[in-house]
């Protein structure tokens, strides 16, 4: 997935002062912002716009420039630097209004003190460092969720941040207006599929919505060959296909009806807006194969999906794709299946039954056809081949019934220890932190799902950036984790979670 899909998005640079120094200074101010501005815009970490607005010395203006902020879809958050003192009760009904996410930006136009050459002239043009601590006063002050990011714009790891950060604001507008179709609902019996609708509404933004699959299987139907036509030369450009499924193969035509289920699902989901779908194994109506080559080939395009009427994993992992988006590494869905337990080689090996994104392998995935125990259907057409090895995280979100909940894991993801030549589907193995035990206890002990989103593009930096954003509380297992602290935090956070929810 390429950075086109937020090619129409930016942020917002605000810079405070004040004027108390006259229109010279404040002159030199709006120079100073622009330079700030143009180094976050020219940064490489930073994946979209970074436009400059004028700076701000009165209640008035901050809180008219909120509120266009605001109103302004392309706006996915702002950035805000007290370049000056700016007297931060002024912020207060600007910062009040706000609805967008925050960066506050801790800098200075310098890097080195003129230690020769300082007057009280320079001291009062570059004073962020007490300026930016009235701002964070009144931040705190009014209970803001924010992030802090201190240092020049020349480092790095200051950009990096921004970056990071700029990332997540990017996920969270995707979010707030994602469209997702469930084919048929949930896996019959599953729990943790469950989740409330109207909260993921309220909270997030995204609206979840079920079509009849039958709908999806007249759309397919109707495809026309000719379209069929092309998608099968796609595939014989991009994949290694099984030599019963070439054309002149005995099995040719599963991987012509693969061809038309993809033609026919890209055609409903783009009719529909939708970025992100769920489909169900128990309830496939007149589809003569359960999808898998083209939930594969649609994930890889961005696309979020779930397994089994799994609509928060599928919400996640086109949200997460949006955050990636550009990044080198793959994201996936994917489901913890089975470990190797030989003590000190403890290893996850995750696939699904199909549908595992190619975006995460590694070489040239290879098309077959093999029968599937359920579904009561034709055997269906998939992509096959091992994960790209790399550090990355796994994501799972659960619904607490009075929230939901993150749970994260960094992980690496290694080769496979042998061949599996019998296993006929993608497929991921990897060592998670800080131990396969430890992991898998926390993760249990969190409640986290089996379905996850892997990803080898993101870290858990952008994790916790979303999660702030969106309000959604995060366990993140990492290499410090042990159960005992685990289990104390989790306490800690119901606590927080229900209070911060009012009364
Ligand atoms: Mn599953």
């Amino acid at each position: 997935m390429t950075t086109e899909v937020f090619a129409d998005r930016e942020v917002w640079f605000l810079t405070g002062s004040q004027g108390l120094y006259g229109d010279e200074v404040l002159g030199q101010v709006a120079e100073q912002s622009r330079v700030v501005c143009a180094a976050l815009d020219a940064a490489q970490e930073v994946p979209v716009r970074v436009v400059a607005r004028p700076v701000l010395t009165d209640a008035g203006a901050i809180r008219a420039v909120m509120l266009a902020a605001n109103a302004e879809d392309a706006c996915v958050g702002v950035v805000a630097w007290m370049h000056t003192f700016s007297p931060a009760k002024m912020w207060i009904a600007g910062l009040d209004a706000l609805r967008k996410p925050l960066l506050h930006l801790h800098t200075q136009a310098n890097v080195e003190l003129p230690w020769a050459r300082i007057d009280m002239d320079f001291m009062n043009l570059n004073q962020a460092a007490h300026g930016d601590r009235e701002f964070g006063f009144v931040q705190t002050r009014l209970g803001l969720d924010r992030t802090t990011v201190a240092g020049h714009v020349s480092d790095p790891r200051v950009t990096q941040r921004v970056g990071t950060w700029t990332r997540a604001a990017l996920g969270r507008a995707e979010l707030s207006r994602m469209r997702v179709a469930r084919f048929g609902d949930n896996m019959r019996e599953v729990a943790v599929t469950e989740g409330d609708k109207v909260e993921a509404e309220l909270r997030w933004g995204v609206s979840v919505n079920t079509h009849g699959v039958n709908d999806l299987v007249e759309v397919v139907d109707a495809v026309p060959d000719k379209e069929v036509d092309v998608l099968v030369e796609e595939y014989a450009d991009r994949y290694q296909i099984a030599a019963e499924l070439l054309p002149d193969g005995a099995r040719h035509d599963s991987l012509r009806y693969a061809a038309r289920v993809e033609a026919g699902l890209r055609a409903f989901l783009a009719e529909g807006g939708f970025a992100a779908f769920t489909t169900n194994f128990e309830d496939l109506g007149g589809l003569r194969q359960l999808p898998g080559l083209a939930v594969q080939r649609l994930m890889a395009d961005g696309y979020g999906f779930g397994g089994e009427g799994d609509w928060k994993t599928s919400v996640m992992l086109r949200t997460l794709k949006v955050v990636a988006a550009g990044l080198p590494g793959g994201t996936s869905f994917m489901e913890d299946y089975t470990y190797h337990l030989v003590p000190g080689q403890e290893l996850i090996l995750g696939a699904h039954m199909l549908e595992v994104c190619p975006s995460i392998a590694a070489g040239t995935p290879r098309v077959e056809v093999h029968p599937l125990g359920i579904g009561n259907r034709e055997d269906p057409v998939r992509l096959v081949f091992d994960a790209a090895p790399g550090d990355g995280i796994v994501l799972g979100t659960s619904d607490l019934g009075d929230r939901f909940r993150f749970v994260a894991n960094d992980i690496h993801v290694v080769p496979p220890l042998h061949d599996l030549p019998h296993l006929p589907v993608a497929r991921a193995v990897w060592r998670p932190e800080p131990d396969l035990a430890t992991s898998a206890e926390a993760w249990l002990t969190a409640g986290g799902p089996h379905h996850t989103v892997l990803s080898t593009a993101l870290t858990a930096d952008h994790l916790h950036t979303l999660a702030d954003m969106t309000g959604t509380e995060l366990v993140h297992i990492d290499p410090h984790t042990t159960v005992r602290r685990l289990r104390q935090e989790l306490r800690w956070a119901a606590a927080y979670h229900r209070l911060a929810q009012g009364l």
